[in-house]
C-alpha cells in the first residue's frame, strides 16, 4: 500500500494545494485533472472578479514550492479575477517541477472502489488499495490504484436548475439556448448576446448579483437592454449580505450596487418569485411563474440562472459515505454551514476528522466538501488538506491543530462598523442567504474554539453556561449527533 500514489481528484486550487502538502511529506501524488489545464472550472469565469484578496487565496505549502522558483506573490491587497487566479498562481503551481509529472490532463474519473472489495464487503477493507478508474481524452478506460484518494473536483459541473423544487422547470431542458448558467462573460465575449435585450436573472447569492451587475453595465452602453431579477424571497434587504460591514469590502459594495440599482429602477426585481415554466414564444420566451400569491408571465429573451451548484457523487457509489440529508456534507461539518441554521456564515476551521467518511483513507475537500452549501473559502479548503494530508501522513497531532485565520463577513445582521476591525478573523461567506432571523443577529463573536461542538464563541459560551446555545447553528439533535446505536432485533 505505502509504495502507491494518493489519488487527487481535480486540478483545481485546492487539489493542487493537495497535491503540494502531499510533497512537503514526501507522499506521492497522482492527480486526475478533467479538464486540459489546471484550473479548467476557474477559467470558464476568468472574468469575475474574486470578492477575496489575494492574501486569502494562496495556500502556504504551493506558496513554499513556488517562492523557491522565484515566484512573485501578488499584491495581497487586490481582489484578482478568476483569469488572473489561474494566470499567476494555479498555471505556475501546476507547471512546477515537482508537481507537472503528477498531473494528468483530460482524464476524467469515472468510478472508485477497494481492490476486490464491494460496498458490501468487511475483510480488511483498510488493507486493500483503491481502484480508480478514469477515462482519457478519447474515452478510453484505465485503472489506477491508490492507497488513499482525496476528491477535490468541485461542483462547478453540476449547477442547480431553476426550480425551487430543485428540479428543472417544464422547458429549462427544452430550450436550453437561450439559458446561461452561473456568470455569463455579460462585457467581455457574450456581449452581442444580452446587448439590448431583456434578461431575467435567477438566484440571490454572490454570482446572481455579479450578472446583475454587468448587466446594468451593459446598459449604460446600450440602454435598451432590460433587467429583470427573480428571487425566491426576501426583497432588496437580502441582496445586502454583510453589506457594508463585510471585512471584504469588494463583496460588501456588490451586494450595495445591487440593492441601489433596484431602488433606482434600473433593475425590475420579482421577489418572492417562483418559476413554474419557460415556453417559446413567436419573438421570445415566456417564463410563467407566481409573484407571491399572483400568476406572472413575463416575456425574455435571456435568462442566467445563478442557483448554486450541487455534488456529483455518482463515481463514488462503491464507497462508504456518510452524508448529511439536508447540506450533503459530512454529518460533523454539516451543521455549521446549512444555511437554513446558520446565517452568520462564521464556519469553525475544521480538517480531517470533520471530513472523514466511514471509508478509511478517503477524503471529500475543496468546494465539494460543502454538499450543497454555498458558503465555501479557498482558505477554507487550504486547511482541510493540510490537515487531511498530515492525518494520511500520520501526523495526527498535526492533523488536529487548527492553522487557519479567516476575515470577517460582516453577514450578522447587527454587525456594525464597529465590529469589523474588533472581529476581522471569521469568516468570508458568497452566497449565503441573509435570513431574517432576530435570535440569529449578532450571534457570532468569532469560529469557535478548535475542539468545542459550537458553531461560535457565543454559541459556545452558552452552552459552557448549560443553555442550549444561541440559536444559529442549532439543528435537530438527530442531525447533529451520531445517532444511537440502534437495538439489535435479538438484543
Ligand atoms: C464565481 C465564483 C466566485 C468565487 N469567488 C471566491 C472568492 O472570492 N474567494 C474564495 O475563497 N472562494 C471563491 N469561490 C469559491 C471557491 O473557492 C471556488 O469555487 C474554487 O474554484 C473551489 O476550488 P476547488 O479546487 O475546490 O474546485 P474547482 O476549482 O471547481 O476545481 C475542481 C477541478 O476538478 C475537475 N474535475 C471535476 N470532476 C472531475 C472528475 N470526475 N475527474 C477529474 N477531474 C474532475 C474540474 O475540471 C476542476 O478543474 C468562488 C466560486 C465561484 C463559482
Amino acid at each position: 500500500m505505502n509504495d502507491l500514489p494518493i489519488a487527487v481528484i481535480g486540478a483545481g486550487p485546492v487539489g493542487l494545494a493537495a497535491a503540494a502538502h502531499l510533497f512537503e511529506r514526501n507522499l506521492v501524488p497522482v492527480v486526475f485533472e478533467a479538464g486540459r489545464q489546471a484550473g479548467s472550472a476557474i477559467s470558464q469565469w476568468s472574468h469575475v472578479h474574486l470578492f477575496s484578496p489575494w492574501k486569502f487565496n494562496i495556500d502556504a505549502a504551493s506558496r513554499a514550492l513556488l517562492e523557491a522558483e522565484h515566484w512573485q506573490h501578488p499584491d495581497p491587497e487586490v481582489q484578482p479575477t478568476g483569469g488572473q487566479l489561474v494566470e499567476d498562481y494555479i498555471a505556475p503551481l501546476a507547471a512546477h517541477p515537482k508537481l507537472a509529472p503528477h498531473i494528468r490532463y483530460e482524464t476524467t474519473v469515472v468510478a472508485i472502489s477497494r481492490l476486490n472489495r464491494s460496498r458490501l464487503d468487511n475483510a480488511d477493507r483498510e488493507k486493500s488499495p483503491f481502484v480508480v478508474i478514469w477515462n482519457d481524452r478519447d474515452g478510453n478506460r484505465h485503472r489506477t490504484l491508490a492507497r488513499a484518494v482525496i476528491d477535490a473536483s468541485g461542483t462547478w459541473h453540476r449547477p442547480n436548475p431553476m426550480g425551487r423544487d430543485g428540479l428543472a422547470v417544464e422547458g429549462e431542458h427544452e430550450y436550453k439556448d437561450p439559458i446561461a448558467y452561473g456568470i455569463p462573460d455579460v462585457l467581455g465575449k457574450d456581449r452581442d448576446v444580452y446587448a439590448g435585450k431583456h434578461t431575467l436573472v435567477v438566484g440571490a447569492g454572490h454570482s446572481a448579483i455579479n450578472a446583475v451587475l454587468d448587466l446594468l453595465d451593459l446598459k449604460i452602453e446600450n440602454p435598451q437592454t432590460r433587467i429583470s431579477w427573480a428571487t425566491r424571497s426576501g426583497g432588496t434587504d437580502r441582496l445586502i449580505g454583510g453589506g457594508l460591514n463585510d471585512a471584504l469590502p469588494g463583496r460588501g459594495l456588490l451586494g450595495h450596487r445591487a440593492a441601489n440599482a433596484v431602488r433606482d429602477g434600473g433593475v425590475s426585481l420579482l421577489s418572492p418569485f417562483t418559476i413554474n415554466k419557460v415556453e417559446r414564444t413567436p419573438h421570445a420566451f415566456n417564463v410563467a411563474g407566481e409573484l407571491g400569491a399572483d400568476a406572472v408571465n413575463l416575456a425574455v429573451d435571456r435568462l442566467i440562472v445563478a442557483t448554486g451548484f450541487r455534488p456529483d457523487f455518482s463515481f463514488l457509489s462503491e464507497l462508504r459515505l456518510t452524508l448529511d440529508p439536508v447540506v450533503e456534507a459530512t454529518p460533523a461539518l454539516a451543521p455549521l454551514i446549512d444555511p437554513n441554521f446558520h446565517s452568520c456564515g462564521t464556519v469553525r476551521p475544521h480538517g480531517a476528522v470533520e471530513l472523514a467518511h466511514p471509508e478509511p483513507g478517503f477524503y471529500i475537500v475543496g468546494m465539494k466538501s460543502y454538499g450543497r452549501a454555498p458558503t465555501f473559502l479557498l482558505a477554507t479548503g487550504y486547511e482541510q488538506v493540510r490537515s487531511v494530508v498530515a492525518m494520511l501522513a500520520g501526523d495526527e497531532e498535526a492533523a488536529l491543530r487548527v492553522e487557519l485565520e479567516l476575515p470577517e463577513t460582516g453577514i450578522c445582521r447587527t454587525a456594525t462598523a464597529a465590529t469589523i476591525s474588533l472581529n476581522a478573523k471569521k469568516e468570508m461567506t458568497m452566497n449565503a442567504p441573509v435570513k431574517d432571523e432576530p435570535q440569529a443577529a449578532g450571534c457570532c463573536g468569532g469560529p469557535a474554539p478548535a475542539g468545542v461542538e459550537a458553531c461560535c464563541v457565543k454559541d459556545a459560551d452558552a452552552k459552557a453556561a448549560g443553555e442550549s446555545g444561541c440559536g444559529c447553528g442549532s439543528k435537530p439533535s438527530a442531525q447533529v449527533e451520531p445517532k444511537a446505536k440502534p437495538v439489535a432485533c435479538c438484543d
